[in-house]
């Protein structure tokens, strides 16, 4: 019999599948995503908080603007963990991308996930978590996307599209 076709790979940050790793140890599973979605691809999830050693539960970090630079800060201790971040991130978008990803569901408004929905203190503006950019800056044709954004049956579709052709051009 021949081999089943494997399915596309797709990042997912792994509160959107129900993994308790937020930072007060609850998710945000989104079902009628991951119904849809189940049979078509092959999810690879990632928490970059979780992954980093920030543990669960933990405090809250945010991206601010210092001096002109981005730095990720921890809320209340006020540890600058940007560099350990931005290394953690350079090795698992290369991950990532050698096992061939084909597109990525982003937690929108994290400091780590989020991709231009991110509250930077201090820079009057949204941007993109760290986690993420690296990702982006490494894979700048992958399609990405927040939760927020396949809300409908429409948007999903198209994403799905989005990265079955990713796949092809890539595979
Ligand atoms: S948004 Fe990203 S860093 Fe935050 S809990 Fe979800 S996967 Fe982890």
């Amino acid at each position: 019999m021949p081999a089943a076709p494997s399915l596309p790979r797709v990042g997912i940050s792994s509160c959107l599948l129900g993994e308790p790793v937020r930072h007060d140890g609850g998710h945000r599973k989104q079902p009628t995503l991951l119904d849809e979605f189940s049979s078509q691809i092959e999810w690879v999830a990632s928490c970059p908080e979780v992954e980093l050693g920030l543990g669960v539960p933990r405090e809250t970090i945010q991206i601010e603007l210092q001096q002109g630079s981005l730095a990720l800060m921890t809320h209340d201790s006020r540890r600058d963990i940007t560099d350990s971040m931005r290394s953690w991130a350079q090795q698992r978008a290369a991950a990532l991308a050698a096992m061939n990803i084909s597109g990525y569901v982003f937690k929108a408004r994290s400091p780590s996930c989020g991709v231009g929905s991110v509250a930077i203190v201090g820079g009057g503006h949204d941007g993109t978590g760290l986690f993420a950019a690296e990702l982006i800056r490494q894979l700048p044709n992958l399609p990405v996307v927040e939760e927020d954004q396949l809300a409908t049956h429409s948007a999903r579709q198209a994403f799905l599209e989005q990265v079955r052709r990713y796949a092809t051009s890539t595979g």
